[in-house]
This record gives structure tokens, sequence and C-alpha cells, in this order.
């Protein structure tokens, strides 16, 4: 426990959001709605607002960086002996602030999923495409039954793309799988579709993230605190209920002070560290690292789920392009088995030579990564399962993220197929005047092929599940968020997920931060800020 000396030192709030991510971003500007309620945001990494964040095309180039936490999985032998890097944003935003800025909502069968799980219609596909419209101003093809148009989070399709995509697009087509003008509309209810993924991009370049989209507008109000490089380290419990929160801010002991509520938003990899450290887990495990318990929920940190993208299947720019817009204007979903109920595969276009640092040298990736383009097989419904462990009870030790990438036949079988259809693809004659010639994988006998693979594959960066909603004993919040046999916390995160959804997690990240707020709004009266007097 941190020891504070100087009572003065522990401030008071009514919410403290731990994490200033794109979940915490959105519920700290909801419930800071309300001016009768103090908000502090506590965030560990820095300002969003530098060029590194800001331009949109070279997101790529923050993975490694001080914007990224560089955690690491486990080596693994399901993945050659290496140990993939697991990139999280560290910074004011969170993952909207380094991500690829593709917008994908989620398939209708993930969030009924998630209200079967929970009991609770309120997470049903119903119920979250309300959200998604109060969320969105989308700048594209109109469909009123699916799209909003004066949320925050401005949402468009990339302008001019480079010429390769509309050739992409004729080639995926041609192989059966039909190209849409808008990937979230009825393309999300179905069996799969290919296109230019919605995007949160302004103008050219311009990233729009969930601390530019809902924080940063109200970050001069007096009721909200948001303090950078402020690392949380516990929660403090009076009995049976969260009451404070130890962090530190360059290395200084703090403790504040919460009257309503906590809210864990650090993310699938932090915030069960956090829970753990705070004597929230495992009983067995917790005393193993001498913490003393304060509810035993064995669920925290299991379950951990993350897309595989493969890197990936490489060609030769006849003619190199620069990257536009997000540098992946084209994608699609189908399924690797025509038997499955949705699509479980999503490649995605990188505009660069994509390739795991294991592969380059036996394929002679180009220096110059400009010199190539690479479709990356996805795999968006995994059936491999990991788990977070801690290393030690001291907020330092370094938590062990043990992935398990490519551990379930099912996955590897899976992903087979998507490399199959991207080279299919890849190498037919639509992109003919975009190729020089096939980089990697090319075509390799079957046992080699899954050998690449499992070099080649890692993270598509969406860790989540790791503190996941539900009824069972592995759950760890119920439907309304609310952590299991305390009171006063709660988590809004990719973590809260009970299965990972099909596509790319931001969006879906966003909904559970609105849905966290309506939640809190609801249990302590908050107002909006818009009601109007009787
Ligand atoms: C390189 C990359 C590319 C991606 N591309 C896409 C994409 O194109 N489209 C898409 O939909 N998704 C993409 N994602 C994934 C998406 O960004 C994440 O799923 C999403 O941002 C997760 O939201 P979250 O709220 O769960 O956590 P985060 O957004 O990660 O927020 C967690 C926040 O908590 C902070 N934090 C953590 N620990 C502490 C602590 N101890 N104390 C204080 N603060 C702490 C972190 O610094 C961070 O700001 C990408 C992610 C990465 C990293």
């Amino acid at each position: 426990m941190i020891d504070v000396p100087d009572p003065a030192a522990q401030e008071h709030f009514d919410f403290i959001v731990c994490g200033g991510g794109t979940a915490g971003c959105v519920l700290a500007r909801r419930l800071a709605e309300d001016p009768r309620v103090r908000v502090l945001v506590l965030e560990a990494g820095g300002d969003d607002r530098i060029e590194a964040v800001r331009n949109a095309t070279t997101w790529m180039r923050t993975i490694g960086t001080e914007l990224d936490w560089q955690f690491r999985a486990q080596p693994s032998d399901w993945l050659d002996g290496r140990s993939a890097p697991l990139p999280m944003g560290k910074v004011l935003g969170g993952g909207s602030s380094v991500n690829g800025l593709v917008w994908a909502r989620g398939h209708r069968s993930d969030f009924d999923h998630w209200a079967q799980q929970t009991g609770d219609a309120g997470w049903s596909y119903a119920a979250v495409l309300e959200l998604y419209k109060r969320i969105e101003s989308w700048d594209g093809p109109a469909d009123a039954a699916r799209r909003g148009s004066d949320g925050p989070v401005y949402v468009t399709l990339p302008r001019d793309p480079v010429p390769l995509v509309s050739a992409l697009v004729e080639a995926t087509a041609a192989a059966g799988i039909p190209a849409v003008a808008d990937l979230n509309g009825a393309a999300m209810e179905g069996g799969g579709a290919c296109g230019i993924p919605n995007v949160t991009v302004r103008g050219r370049d311009e990233r729009v993230s969930m601390a530019t989209a809902y924080l940063r507008p109200v970050m001069g109000q007096a009721n909200l605190v948001v303090r950078l490089h402020a690392s949380v380290e516990r929660v403090r419990f009076d009995g049976m209920r969260a009451s404070a929160v130890e962090y530190t801010v360059n290395g200084s002991p703090r403790v504040a002070r919460a009257a309503m509520e906590i809210i864990l938003c650090m993310g699938a990899i932090n915030t069960p560290k956090v829970l753990m450290l705070s004597g929230i887990g495992d009983e067995r495990r917790l005393a193993e690292h001498g913490i003393a318990l304060v509810q035993h929920l064995p669920g925290v940190g299991q379950n951990f789920q993350d897309h595989i993208l493969v890197a990936g299947c490489v060609w030769e720019y006849q003619q190199p392009e620069a990257p536009r817009n997000n540098s992946a204007e084209f994608t699609f979903f189908c399924k690797s088995d025509p038997a499955l109920p949705a699509p479980d595969l999503q490649p995605v276009l990188e505009e660069c030579a994509f390739g795991s640092e294991r592969v380059r040298g036996d394929f002679a990736l180009p220096a110059d990564p400009s010199l190539a383009w690479t479709l990356a097989p996805g795999l968006v419904r995994p059936y491999s399962r990991g788990h977070i462990a801690l290393t030690g009870s001291r907020p330092g030790d370094p938590v062990a993220v043990h992935a398990n990438f490519l551990s379930d036949r099912r996955d590897v079988r899976a992903l087979l197929r998507a490399v199959e259809l991207c080279r299919e693809i890849g190498n037919s004659p639509p992109l003919r005047p975009y190729v020089r010639r096939e980089l990697m994988p090319g075509s390799l006998p079957p046992g080699r092929m899954e050998t690449w693979l499992r070099q080649a594959a890692g993270t598509y960066f969406h860790q989540s599940c790791t503190a996941r909603m539900g009824r069972d004993k592995l759950a760890v919040v119920d439907g309304s968020l609310r952590v299991y046999g305390v009171r006063g916390l709660r988590i809004a995160d990719a973590s809260v997920m009970p299965a990972i959804t099909t596509g790319n997690t931001m969006a879906p990240c966003v909904v559970i931060g609105e849905r966290a707020a309506d939640l809190l709004r609801s249990t302590h009266g908050l107002g909006t800020g818009q009601e109007t007097a009787p």
C-alpha cells in the first residue's frame, strides 16, 4: 500500500476513471456532462496533441515507441518459439490515438451473444445499434436504420484511396465475396462482404481519436480533472466497497478518493493486472504473491482473446504508391467454412511490406517497405484462449501474457484458408497492373506453409475479454459492468467482452464506454446537462 503522509494529497472526487483510453475518454466525458459531479481521469500516458498521433497515415511507426506499452506475449511453441509483440496505446486516447483508424461495428451475432451471456437485452444488437447511432457522425452512404449523423465520432470512407483498392474490390468480388459501399451497413448482419472500411479520419490525414471526439472538447470544465503521466497502482477498499485509488505521478505517490464509483478502463492487460494487485482474482494465485484477498474471482485475467493477423501475403509493386488515409483502405469479411454461422476471416490491406521479424530475411522483403503491399490474412473468431498472470506483487513487476495464438488447431485451419484466399486474390488478373512479383509466401508445400504461418502470425492489436461479463463462476462483471462481490467498482473497456467481436475492436469499446455511462447515470440519477427545467 502506498504511504501518503500528507492528508492534503488525498483528493476527493465523485467518480475516478482509471485509464484515459478509448472507453475511458467516452465515459469521462459523459459523466462530466452532469455539472454536479466531479470526475478524475488518471492516464499513465502523456499528451496526445503530437504529430505522431494526429497524422493518420503514420500509425504503424508508433509501435515500439513511448506511445506503446510494448507488451510482449510469452514465447510460444505455437509461434515457432516467438514472443509476439502486443502493442497498446500509452497516451491520452489510448488505442484510439495510435490505432489503424478502422471503424468496424461488429457482427449482429456478437452482441446477441453478449446479451445472452449477461441476460441483459441492453447488450443486444438492436440496443447496440441505437448506441452506434448516438455515437456516429457518419459521412457516407445514407442508411437511417443503422447509421447516426450527429454524434461525436466523425466516421467516413477514405478519400481517394490508392488505385490498388479498386482492383482488390474487383478481384475479391470475383472470388465470390460481394462488394458493398458500407461495411457497417447490412453487411454486418450477413455472411460476408468486401470493400473500403469506414475510418475515423478527417480531411486528408487527421486522426479522430476518442480523446479528440469526446474528452478534449470538455477538458476546460471545472468538474473534470484529467491527470497525465498518472499510473494507477491499486484500488483501496473500505470493507467491500472500493473507496480510493493509489497512483503515482512521476514516481511520487498519491491517493484519490471516490465518493460514488471507481471505473477501471486500462485495457485488457492492465485492468486485470490492477484488479489482481488490489486483491481481486484467484485466491490461490494471489496468495502465491502474498497479496491479501479482497474477493475471490478466478476469472480475472482468464479468457484472453485477440484476433490473429498474419504478416502477411506480400507483393512487390509495379509502381510504388505512397500510403493514403489510414494505410489500410481495403478489407473483407468471409467464412473459412461455408457451414459457419458468421464470417470468421477478415484479411486487410497494408499499404507497405508487412512481415514478422522471423520471416523478413527468408523472403527477402525490401528494406524500403513502401516498395510493396500486403494482404494480411486475419482471423476474427478465434478459438485460441490465453491468460494473464502476475509475476510479482509490485505495480512495476511485468505481467506474463500467455496469448496462446494458434494453440487451437481450428484457428490454423481457418488461417490457412485465409492465406489461400489472399493469394488467389492478389495473383488474379485485376491486380496484375500493381504487381511486379509475389514476394511472400508464394506457393509452399502444406507442411512448410503451416510453419510459415506460425512464423508470421501474431496480434491484430485487439486484446480483450480478460475480465468478462457473464453469469457463470468465471465471469468478473455482471451485465451492468459491476465487479462481482464488491461495491463501487466497475470495468469499462475491452476486457469486459464475453467474446471478441467480429471486426476491429475500437468501435465496440466506444459502445462499452457509452453503455457504462448510461448505467452509471441511471444508478446515481445523473443528468446529461441537456435537461430542461420542469
Ligand atoms: C497499433 C494498433 C492498431 C489498432 N488498429 C485498430 C483499428 O484500425 N481499428 C480498431 O477498431 N481497433 C484497432 N486497434 C484496437 C483498438 O484501438 C483497441 O481495441 C481499443 O482502443 C481498446 O480500448 P480500451 O478502452 O479497452 O483500452 P485502451 O484504448 O488501450 O485504453 C487504456 C488506457 O489506459 C491507460 N492505462 C493503462 N494502464 C494504466 C495505469 N496503470 N494507470 C493509468 N492509465 C493506464 C493506457 O495508457 C490507455 O490510455 C488497434 C490497436 C493498436 C495498438
